[in-house]
C-alpha cells in the first residue's frame, strides 16, 4: 500500500492555516454600508461603530442613518412638563412649567437674558 505522504508538522503548512483563519475572523472589522429605513439613504456603519455597538450590547445593526436616529430620538422625547408657547420676540418655541398668564408676553431664555 502506498498512502499519501503525510508531513506531520511542517512549519510552512501551519503558517498557511493560520493565515486563512485570521482572514475569516477579521470579517467584522470592516466598514459596512447600510440603508436607512427612514430616508432610504445609504450610510456607513464603520468598524469602530460596530465595535461600540457591540460594547453597548446592541444585537441588531442600526436601521437609521445618524441624522434620522437623532431625529427619532428627539421626537420620541415627551414634550416635557408644562406648556409650549412661542417667544414674543423671536418666535421660537418655549417650554413653560405652567401655562403663561393671559396677556403676558413670553420670552425665550435667549431673549430674556440681559445683553
Ligand atoms: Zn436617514
Ligand atoms: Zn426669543
Amino acid at each position: 500500500m502506498t498512502g499519501p505522504v503525510v508531513v506531520p508538522d511542517h512549519p510552512f503548512r501551519r503558517h498557511l492555516e493560520k493565515g486563512a483563519g485570521a482572514r475569516h475572523s477579521g470579517a467584522m472589522e470592516e466598514d459596512r454600508t447600510l440603508t436607512c429605513v427612514d430616508c432610504g439613504l445609504k450610510f456607513i456603519f464603520s468598524a469602530a461603530e460596530q465595535r461600540e455597538h457591540v460594547r453597548r450590547g446592541y444585537e441588531h445593526e442600526p436601521r437609521r442613518c445618524p441624522p434620522c436616529r437623532a431625529e427619532a430620538r428627539r421626537s420620541r422625547r415627551p414634550p416635557g412638563p408644562g406648556h409650549i408657547t412661542l417667544c414674543a420676540s423671536c418666535g421660537i418655541e418655549v417650554a413653560l412649567p405652567a401655562p403663561p398668564p393671559q396677556g403676558r408676553a413670553v420670552l425665550c431664555d435667549a431673549c430674556r437674558a440681559p445683553r
